[in-house]
């Protein structure tokens, strides 16, 4: 598929590109950062939809690669199948990744290759594997377990644990059972042993699709909205659901396990933003992208912001530091490099996807398919203008119209979003990763170590029956 010359090139500079795309992101950040409403991630659908196992696969695997909580380790991924050297992972995370963790990527994969082959015990194998798993993304558990350590979020633990007693439950012996273990949570600590984090993770993958309306009962009752501690029981399940996703494709097709070998995307460096002297930053936005006054919307934006509207613009300015996306990588190597791009155009992603990313993917040539966008916009989000030649050009025309668009929002914001009073909206936008729905459910074979006597077998699927009763 080749990617199509833009019928118009913009006469703008990369650097002056960079600069306009950065600061109207800026503005419209601090106006509203969630653009649109964020989608929900294929993989944490029921599990009879009907997401594609590689794109699960995908999404399991960028979710390991992601090894430390925070933007830097952001991953995203693409399978080139059928090469003569066999597969290839395309891998991109938002700054430079090492050799040595290269290395443990690869013997993720190289465990995959084994389980494809047959001929190993899989319940062996998969309790391996998640070992490695566990080592591997140890900064970023630990950052998830931190909050069972909390006093506020232990303290709601044992008041969720208190209404277990109320009678509500007492003929649902499997809840109880389950619910059983929730005080163990508060002894989790970034010194938990690897063996009791991998038995907490396949008890944490019942909570969201088995026992989902029983947790809001007895953690969130006169609430919608799950607390922290709630949503990082999903986070500990959701590695259980990347370990079976891995597992499954790895025995349904092991044609493209034997062999499969992960290559890293090199990224760009990052760079450095400032207002750099520029001292009408934010009332040269005002004039081109309204017609209203000036000075009018200034003071609009001060009564919109509570503050002094120029210095806050500024100060929002300083020292930025700029990232290509994950995602912006791998669209920019397939683009420079079209004998590569995969059959199957998606990329798996440890997060769902910015605003800026998904824009950029969904209005670009190929169509790129990922799983989900948060729809947040990241002001330091850096324009992917680093190719040459003709891919420059097709670069410099995307960003190029999706800086008019920003204008375009900015000028209707302006002159119409201000009178309206600010509203405070929550995204979770660190929650992709594969769903706990994947295989837990149904799945093909148990992940019990021989040992451990707390590791159940597959959780069953709740009834309608016993939804209904115990509401
Ligand atoms: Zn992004």
């Amino acid at each position: 598929m080749a990617i199509q010359e833009p019928s118009t090139a913009p006469k703008v500079p990369p650097e002056e590109s960079t600069k306009r795309f950065v600061l109207n992101s800026i503005l419209l950040s601090l106006i509203e950062p969630v653009r649109g409403e964020p989608t929900v991630y294929s993989l944490d659908r029921h599990p009879h939809d009907n997401a594609s196992p590689i794109a699960k696969f995908l999404d399991s695997f960028a979710l390991i690669c992601s090894t430390k909580s925070g933007k830097d380790t952001v991953s995203a991924v693409c399978i080139e199948q059928g090469g003569p050297t066999g597969t290839i992972l395309r891998l991109a995370r938002n700054t430079s990744t090492s050799e040595e963790l290269l290395l443990r990527f690869q013997a993720v994969l190289d465990d995959l290759t084994l389980i494809a082959k047959g001929g190993c015990s899989l319940d062996d194998k998969a309790w391996e594997l998640m070992s490695k798993i566990v080592e591997l993304d140890r900064f970023k558990i630990d950052s998830i377990i931190e909050i069972f350590q909390k006093k506020r979020d232990q303290e709601l633990i044992q008041a969720a644990v208190q209404r277990l007693e109320t009678g509500e439950f007492s003929n649902n012996g499997d809840f109880l059972e389950w619910a059983g273990h929730l005080p163990s949570l508060l002894s989790l600590s970034p010194g938990t042993e690897t063996a009791e984090l991998i038995k907490k993770m396949h008890w944490a993958a019942q909570a969201r699709w088995v026992y989902s309306a029983h947790l809001q009962r007895i953690a969130f009752p006169e609430s919608t909205t799950a607390p922290a501690w709630i949503n990082n029981i999903y986070k500990l399940g959701r590695y259980h659901a990347a370990l079976l996703a891995m597992i499954k494709l790895a025995t349904t097709r092991a044609d493209l396990f034997i062999p499969i070998r992960v290559e890293l995307v090199e990224p760009p460096p990052q760079a450095k933003f400032s207002l750099n002297g520029e001292s009408e930053a934010l009332r040269n936005i005002i004039r081109k992208c309204t017609k209203a006054e000036v000075e009018d919307i200034e003071s609009q934006l001060s009564v919109y912001w509570l503050k002094d509207a120029d210095a806050h613009f500024r100060k929002a300015c300083k020292a930025r530091v700029l990232t290509v996306h994950a995602e912006m990588q791998l669209a920019c190597f397939y683009d420079n490099n079209m004998e590569l791009t995969p059959r199957f155009l998606f990329m798996g992603t440890s997060k769902k996807a910015c605003f800026h990313c998904s824009t950029f993917l969904c209005r670009h040539e190929r169509r790129w398919s990922f799983s989900a966008t948060h729809s947040k916009l990241y002001p330091n989000w850096m324009p992917p203008l680093f190719s040459t030649g003709s891919v420059r050009q097709i670069h410099l025309k995307l960003i190029w119209d999706i800086n008019q668009y920003l204008e375009k929002t900015i000028g209707r914001e302006l002159e119409t979003k201000l009178r309206i009073p600010r509203s405070k909206k929550v995204v979770f936008d660190s929650t992709a990763g594969p769903s706990l729905t994947t295989f837990v459910l149904g799945g093909e074979f148990t992940f019990i170590k021989p040992q451990p006597q707390t590791l159940t077998s597959e959780p069953k699927r709740i009834t309608e029956e016993e939804d209904d009763s115990s509401s």
